[in-house]
């Protein structure tokens, strides 16, 4: 059984680590408060130097601890830190480990908004961005240069699954050369791959997917050595201020508990919706991790152990026009971006999570007009493929 960084097992350690632990507490209350009462002057002054209590919730509050204890706990890693939502986790890791003239290596594939703070925002700040082939590892060797300070990974990645060889790029290069990696782990989740343990330093997460499991909070985790988290909630955090609210951390908390039973059941329904597209005429490709049509399926099926996730991606013949069909027709899925959600959630990412990104690109990233993403939720798979087969019977 993969143990988490309790020692517990994953189901374990998702139901109790971090935990309120006061006398009375099952589960823990809310903490829906900006600001921490000191008894006298001496517990304000002790407070402000050990900072081991809660003073001000943009600073920490016991809700984020508790989540950031459980979620460390999952991925194996020494400490973790919440943010307000997955970009502000992201954009929180990248300003604490980076400084103007540094050069920034990431993957293809990524996340839009990923995309574009990378492409955008840190070229502002002086930071050189190279953008590499997702699935091969010596383009992450060839593109190191002497200011190479970080590679950004996300795998599987968003919406093409492509999948980054974590051990040998985060243990093979960026580690012997001084280099630290950062991992996007939102699609997988530390059921399915535990980045840590392949070599990996700090692993972000969009809490508002699987973690929270429920598409009703936003939010975001970074995990990984306790100084750099430290550094982290001391600078671009408190500094920036994209703070988790104590409700939305509570409300991801308990999402969390049942992340490996959720997980599951992703992977089971996620799975057999590909083998049925793979079989059905109308659809031109499929691209699931764990199904053996993927290009990178052995790696997947290594690297990703505890299953393929819930994100299945699949190009309908008839391209931009059969796509949209498609998702006119649908009754039970739900026309929706996100993932991660109990329901099942559709979407269609060149016009919608993906239409900022310039055609070229996006085309170069592979993501072709008529790609369809389908997040499946926890339903009845009979249900989902039942839904799927009314709305691809239907004539043109
Ligand atoms: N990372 C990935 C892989 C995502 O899919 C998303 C959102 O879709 C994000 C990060 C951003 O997360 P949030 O919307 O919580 O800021």
């Amino acid at each position: 059984m993969k143990k988490s960084a309790t020692g517990w097992g994953l189901q374990t350690a998702a139901i109790h680590a971090g935990e309120s632990r006061e006398r009375w507490d099952v589960t823990a209350p809310i903490h829906m408060a900006s600001t921490f009462r000191f008894q006298n002057a001496d517990e304000a002054a002790d407070a402000f130097e050990a900072e081991d209590r809660p003073i001000y919730t943009r600073w920490g509050n016991p809700n984020l601890s508790q989540l950031e204890e459980k979620v460390a706990a999952l991925e194996g890693a020494e400490a973790g830190l919440a943010a307000a939502s997955g970009m502000a986790a992201i954009s929180t890791a990248l300003f604490t480990l980076l400084r103007e003239g540094d050069h920034l290596i990431a993957t293809t594939g990524l996340y839009s908004g990923t995309y574009h703070l990378l492409m955008e925002d840190l070229p502002r700040f002086g930071i050189e961005v190279t953008l590499v082939e997702a699935t091969s590892p010596e383009a992450f060797d060839a593109a190191v240069r002497p200011q190479t300070r970080l590679i950004y990974l996300e795998s599987p990645g968003n919406p093409l699954l492509a999948l980054n060889d974590l051990e040998a790029v985060a243990s093979g290069i960026a580690r012997p050369k001084g280099i630290t990696t950062v991992i996007d782990n939102t699609f997988a989740t530390p059921i399915n791959q535990r980045p840590i343990s392949l070599g990996v330093d700090v692993v972000v997460h969009s809490a508002t997917k699987f973690l929270g499991g429920h598409g009703d909070a936003l939010g975001g985790l970074v995990v990984g050595p306790h100084e750099f988290i430290q550094n982290a909630l001391r600078g671009p955090l408190r500094h920036f201020g994209g703070s988790m609210s104590p409700f939305n951390a509570w409300v991801i908390a308990r999402g969390t508990r049942t992340l490996p039973l959720r997980m599951q059941r992703h992977n089971d329904n996620a799975l057999a919706v590909a083998n049925w597209l793979s079989d059905h005429p109308k659809v031109a490709q499929v691209r699931y991790p764990w199904h053996p049509s993927h290009p990178q399926h052995d790696l997947a099926v290594r690297q990703m152990p505890g299953g393929g996730s819930g994100v299945v991606v699949f190009e309908l013949e008839g391209g931009a026009e059969a796509g949209a069909r498609l998702l006119d027709r649908v009754q039970l899925c739900v026309r929706a971006v996100s993932l991660g959600d109990t329901f099942s959630l559709i979407t269609h990412p060149a016009s919608t999570t993906h239409r900022s990104v310039p055609r070229e690109a996006r085309l170069n990233a592979g993501i072709t007009d008529g790609l369809v993403r389908l997040s499946v939720g926890l339903e009845d798979v009979e249900d989902i493929l039942e839904d799927l087969e009314q709305a691809l019977e239907q004539p043109v």
